[in-house]
């Protein structure tokens, strides 16, 4: 090989590799505990973004966080790009009430919603907790600050009049460790706001002979009649082992949101990227299985579409 020629290649490689650095971002989605469905929402986005990363140089991670509140707050901090929240806290963190009194986040932008996650409760059987009334006295993991559960638990805890009093114990454990817990007979019941099936729950209902307890009683029913965010909703029977019938409850919904100071373009092409491989994406958890386009871009949204996603939505159709 003539010098020239070596000079030239090491140029083009130097080049090559300039532009590559030059151009390629990374995007950060928060998730949840690893045994949750949250995850599955984030590296499910991912994959579906990191197949077309050389055509539009976009690299996305979904690491598992403390939930909910803890991806709101990361992305207000610029820490994470995305994240999934429940439709109740995405509502509360740009309307700056309740946990979020005083902290309004404006910037808050909704990019389309997932599943609907039911406020589920599980009890060990042995644990003579039937109702939800019965977790008075008794210890119960009402999940780690940060977490989705965590914070609807002490809007529920308010409604029925309780304080962490009221429990034998009230433990803080993230999502992921609760049902080893529950196994264990550390606590008697345990909190998660998911959908189904989610990990956790098919966990605690094989290590131990577990329910779920209904949550319907006139406080809860206020909560739904009162707030657009709320909704009854079912666990169908035969989900989890020794969980035959359909057990009532109330629920929220799994939303995508984002910051308006992250780049149109970016959120364009994840819009893009899931929207152009949805029966991908859909195959990718049964909680998603049922999911339409339509209901995604307009249920559980109370902060404004994202200009990027709308940017999308408008060119496929779906909105004016
Ligand atoms: N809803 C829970 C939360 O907001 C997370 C559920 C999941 O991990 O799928 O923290």
């Amino acid at each position: 090989m003539t010098f020239t020629r070596i000079a030239l290649l090491s140029a083009a490689v130097a080049l090559g590799a300039q532009a590559a650095s030059a151009e390629e971002k990374f995007i950060t989605i928060g998730t949840g505990g690893q045994t949750g469905v949250y995850y599955v929402v984030g590296q499910s986005i991912c994959r579906l973004v990191n197949r077309g990363t050389a055509d539009h140089n976009l690299k996305c991670t979904a690491p598992s966080t403390g939930g909910s509140i803890a991806n709101i707050n990361a992305i207000k901090a610029g820490d994470m790009d995305m994240g999934v929240a429940q439709s109740d806290w995405q509502f509360h963190a740009y309307n700056g009430s309740s946990k979020f009194e005083g902290e309004k986040f404006d910037n808050l932008r909704a990019v389309f919603s997932v599943h609907g996650e039911p406020f589920n409760v599980i009890a060990r059987a042995d644990s003579g907790i039937e109702t939800f009334e019965d977790l008075v006295g008794k210890r119960i993991n009402i999940g780690n600050p940060g977490s989705g559960q965590r914070a609807t638990m002490e809007v529920v805890m308010d409604a029925m009049g309780w304080t962490m009093d009221d429990f034998a114990l009230a433990s803080e454990l993230k999502s992921a460790e609760q049902s080893a817990a529950l196994g264990d007979n550390k606590v008697d019941a345990i909190i998660f706001t998911v959908g189904h099936p989610a990990g956790t729950i098919q966990e605690a209902t094989t290590t131990v002979d577990a329910n779920l307890i209904p949550v319907q009683n006139d406080a809860i029913a206020k909560l739904v009649d009162e707030n657009p965010y709320y909704a009854w909703a079912t666990v169908p029977g035969g989900m989890y082992k020794g969980n035959d019938d359909d057990v009532n409850t109330f629920g929220v919904k799994a939303t995508f949101v984002t910051s308006a100071d992250v780049d149109d373009e970016v959120v364009y092409t994840v819009v893009k990227s899931v929207f152009e491989n949805f029966d991908r994406f859909k195959r990718l958890h049964p909680a998603f299985e049922n999911l339409t386009e339509e209901q995604m871009i307009s249920t559980g949204l109370s902060a404004p579409l994202h200009d990027g996603a709308a940017k999308y939505y408008r060119e496929r159709g779906w909105i004016q």
